[in-house]
């Protein structure tokens, strides 16, 4: 099988292009803001004016095509920028790729109508709007979408939406909701039981409960009830019984997409580990020299090159139109907890400043441990890798088509 590690140069291109631009314009900006302790008001301005210089510089809405004022990038190119932006908090945001907003301008351009397309990607794109994904919901297992209580029913030529939702980050402040709910509670299989709609916000019977405290604070990941809302026909995404296989088609590129800003998000922690260690002398050396921190940045670096590793093979098999699926399952468990660990590591290196407000990795910290939940949790992809593996010893004897389909 030819392997080619080397970039396209295009590619090569777009990778300089981005690195210089957050190192130089975005970095120093949330270094800023860090050191300010700002508040909301000001990390928007700051996303505001930054937004303005990406845009002049080319670097907006990597993942759509140029008809969407997008720059066309491909998985793999896709990857590289956004393991460049997760460097930084506010990356993502400047060029336009943040979730929810990537995975929902991904489904409207694959599953909206013309006039859908218009009316709400159009402005997604042209940053002129924020929007939410709401699926899951308090009372049932969001791991089994067929579980979800949500429902529409149809009323003429509107569809009625009653249920309950939380985790619909952006809710705040979103223009649209895609909402999953039950359309057809008889279906068989039960995937085929939900469906999708845009949802215009705020709308009459769309209430904002709260906004639900994680370990990161309030961070707009609202709860939220529908009463009665009132959705022309028009605006179901996708076709009737769809939303199973909407959640998934979304889910598949959105999970690889935050596996490759965790990516950067790593990179720095490590950077920072190795940093400190060849700064900080203890006991007649510096703590580089020590081996139990060797330790700690060899298996940091183990996992950062198989992560990456395994994000680009998983782009390259969507790039190429290859089955992905079990691919991304395992990037995104192995990255979401490599993430942890290696940002720990870095804490640990750092003794006690390290858990200070003085650094960002307390608070790099605290915003990974939803990587193990969100996008699916680690057992469910668990479960569904081993299924895979199974899957494939039982039909050919060999487990390979299930562990990359490489050697
Ligand atoms: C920060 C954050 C942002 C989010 N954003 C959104 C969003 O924008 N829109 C949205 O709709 N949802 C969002 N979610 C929700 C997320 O998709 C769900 O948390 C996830 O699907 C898991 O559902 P649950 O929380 O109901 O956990 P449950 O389904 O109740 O699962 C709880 C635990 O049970 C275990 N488990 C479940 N099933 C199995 C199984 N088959 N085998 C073994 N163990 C199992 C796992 O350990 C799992 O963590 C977000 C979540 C977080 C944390």
């Amino acid at each position: 099988m030819p392997i080619d590690f080397n970039l396209a140069p295009d590619v090569e291109e777009v990778r300089q292009r981005v690195r210089k631009f957050m190192e130089s314009e975005v970095r120093p900006a949330e270094d800023k803001l860090r050191e300010e302790k700002a508040d909301r008001n000001a990390y928007v301005q700051a996303i505001v004016q930054l937004r303005q210089k990406a845009r002049a510089e080319g670097l907006w809405n990597p993942h759509l095509p140029p008809e969407w004022g997008g720059m066309g990038l491909g998985p793999v190119a896709m990857a590289f920028m956004s393991a460049e932006a997760g460097r930084t908090t506010i990356g993502p945001f400047v060029i336009n790729a943040q979730a929810p907003d990537e995975g929902n301008m991904h489904t409207l351009l694959h599953w909206g109508t013309a006039e859908q397309k218009e009316k709400y990607l159009r402005p997604l794109a042209d940053g002129l709007c924020r929007s939410c994904f709401a699926m899951t919901e308090p009372e049932v297992a969001g791991s089994d979408p067929t579980l979800i209580q949500t429902t529409a029913v149809k009323d003429g030529d509107e569809w009625v939406l009653n249920g309950h939702k939380w985790f619909s980050s952006g809710a705040h402040g979103a223009r649209f909701a895609i909402v999953i709910a039950r359309t057809d509670p008889d279906a068989d299989p039960p995937q085929a039981r939900n469906s999708a709609f845009l949802v215009d916000t705020p709308t009459e019977g769309w209430e904002i409960v709260r906004d639900v405290e994680t370990l990161v604070g309030a961070a707009n990941h609202p709860e939220v009830r529908l009463t009665n809302v009132r959705v022309p026909a028009d605006n179901m995404l996708g076709g009737r019984g769809d939303g199973h296989r909407l959640g998934q088609y979304r889910l598949g590129p959105a999970r690889l997409a935050h596996c490759m800003r965790w990516i950067g998000t790593a990179e720095v922690a490590l950077e920072m580990m190795v940093d400190r260690a060849l700064k900080r002398y203890s006991h007649g050396s510096y703590l580089a020299e020590k081996q139990a921190i060797q330790w700690m940045m060899a298996d940091s670096a183990m996992e950062l090159y198989t992560g990456k590793l395994m994000v680009l093979h998983a782009a390259y098999k969507i790039e190429n139109g290859l089955p992905f699926r079990q691919e991304v399952s395992m990037a995104k468990v192995h990255v979401a907890n490599a993430l942890w660990r290696i940002i720990d590591r870095a804490i640990q290196v750092h003794g006690a400043l390290g858990i200070t407000t003085d650094l960002p990795l307390e608070q790099m910290l605290r915003g990974s441990r939803f990587a193990r939940l969100a996008d699916g949790a680690d057992e469910v992809h668990m479960q569904t890798i081993a299924r895979n593996v199974i899957a494939a010893f039982k039909e050919s004897g060999s487990t390979r088509a299930a562990t990359g389909d490489l050697l």
